[in-house]
């Protein structure tokens, strides 16, 4: 702890993988002990900090911080998103990282773990200087990575605007036409559903989740929070099985709209226009825009938090409990505090943390990797059904390692043990490295 005491939400990751896998711990202490498994577990293979120094519209050199954290490789080459956004340091990649292992392993596909970005802010950027910025971010990050080595993607605030400079820039310098990076054009090597891939994925277990309660999506009213690639997706699903989306929020405020999300509308004003939801509030008679953040404040079935870490607080779990929500399945990358994940468990809320529910963004792209070996490209319902057979079968698997271990329904306990096995074995085989 006191070694990355300044890394909070690196310690708050650990704290909950360690805390969950205690009794496969207890039962291999010896052997963990001696190989300093969970030691060499938590600390990165290596970590790369460079300068990412650009030039604006305005004639001026503007200096950004970029990173690379290539956590794990004992299943496969590291792999894992770039964030671009203001809030990013070394502690936020590292716990991204983190996650990233088990949640590759969890997929069922040669991935290992690793993640990178920059505290660069794309918002509010012209086309050219985001490309000033994606250029000068590969001409240091191609030294790292490639297409057996480490493989990176999109995350917040990295689309397939900012993958393409990207890609364009690494053939540049390194001559080399190969899958470098994922979530590309489909022009040049991406794969269909790849866009899709987090949100559909999400609503795939969600969905398999409510079934094995003897549920459905059917007339459920579900909230989500973010208006990304993630949310729009998730929306979109939910929306196809039958269900009733009525929020959604991004950075500054939030929509309420009783009538049910406009995907089309939403699409339109984040992913054309990049613009506020104040827009989609003022085109759409229905919608109600509140400022700040609230939408778990909202009666819901279903909750799905698809924005970002830490968005989801404890009193938010007491008012959703509350409310009678069922089930909550996260889009984003850990947004529900450690105490508040409790609360709901504790409360008998169904509860699928993002490693496990999230998982399809990864396992898609790792289609796509395979897509690029086989120099082939498959449609788009091929690709749709293999990443709805990997999503339900995560669901059982954790489901299957949480009751193994005596603590059925608990699907934290289920995603970290499952992904963690198959890691600690190869490790283990692996020997001292
Ligand atoms: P996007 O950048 O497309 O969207 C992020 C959304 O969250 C935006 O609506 C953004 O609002 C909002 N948001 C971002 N930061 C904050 C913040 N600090 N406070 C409040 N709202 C915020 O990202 P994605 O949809 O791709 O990613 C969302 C989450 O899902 C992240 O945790 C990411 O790591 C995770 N994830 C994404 C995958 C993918 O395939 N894209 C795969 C697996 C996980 P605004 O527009 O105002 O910034």
């Amino acid at each position: 702890k006191a070694k990355n005491a300044s890394e909070p939400e690196f310690l708050q990751a650990v704290e909950e993988v360690l805390e969950s896998l205690r009794p496969v711990i207890e039962a291999n202490e010896e052997t963990y002990r001696k190989e300093a498994l969970l030691e060499r577990l938590t600390e990165p293979d290596r970590q790369f900090k460079f300068r990412v120094p650009w030039v604006d519209d305005k004639g001026q050199v503007q200096v950004n911080t970029g990173y690379r954290v290539q956590f794990n490789n004992a299943i496969g080459p590291y792999k894992g998103g770039l964030r671009l956004h203001p809030s990013v340091n070394i502690g936020i990649i590292k716990f991204l990282g983190f996650e990233q292992i088990f949640k590759n392993s969890l997929t069922g596909l040669p991935i290992g773990g690793g993640k990178g970005g920059s505290d660069f802010d794309p918002k509010g950027k012209s086309d050219r200087e985001v490309m000033a910025f994606c250029q000068s971010f590969m001409t240091e990050l191609c030294k790292y990575i490639g297409a057996d080595v480490d493989v990176p993607a999109g995350d917040i605030g990295t689309g397939a605007r900012e993958i393409g400079y990207m890609f364009g820039q690494y053939k540049r310098i390194r001559g080399m036409y190969e899958g470098v990076l994922t979530g590309k054009g489909l022009t040049y090597g991406g794969s269909l559903a790849r866009t899709e891939a987090t949100g559909y994925g999400l609503l795939y277990i969600t969905e398999e989740l409510m079934k094995c309660h003897g549920e459905s999506m059917e007339g459920k009213t579900v909230v989500v929070s973010g208006a990304g690639n993630v949310a729009i997706y998730a929306i979109q699903k939910a929306q196809q099985m039958g269900a009733k989306v009525v929020t959604c929020s991004d950075s500054t405020g939030w929509i309420y709209d009783p009538e049910g999300i406009d995907v089309a509308l939403l699409k339109e004003v984040k992913e054309v226009k990049r613009a506020r939801l104040t827009e989609y509030a003022a085109a759409r008679k229905s919608a109600e825009y509140h400022e700040g953040r609230g939408v778990w404040s909202v009666k819901c079935d279903i909750a799905l938090p698809c924005a970002t870490q830490n968005e989801l607080l404890i009193d938010d779990a007491k008012t959703l409990v509350a409310n009678g929500c069922k089930a909550v399945c996260e889009g984003a990358n850990m947004p529900t505090t450690l105490d508040a994940t409790k609360y709901l468990q504790d409360n008998g809320v169904w509860f699928i943390c993002g490693k496990a529910s999230n998982a399809g963004g990864v396992a898609t792209s790792a289609l796509e990797m395979t897509q690029n070996s086989e120099r082939l490209s498959w449609t788009f319902e091929e690709v749709d059904a293999k990443l709805k057979d990997i999503m339900v079968n995560i669901y059982h698997n954790i489901d299957d390692a949480a009751k193994r271990y005596g603590h059925e329904g608990n699907y934290v306990m289920g995603a970290n043990i499952a992904g963690f096995e198959k890691v600690a074995k190869a490790m283990l085989a692996q020997g001292v490295c």
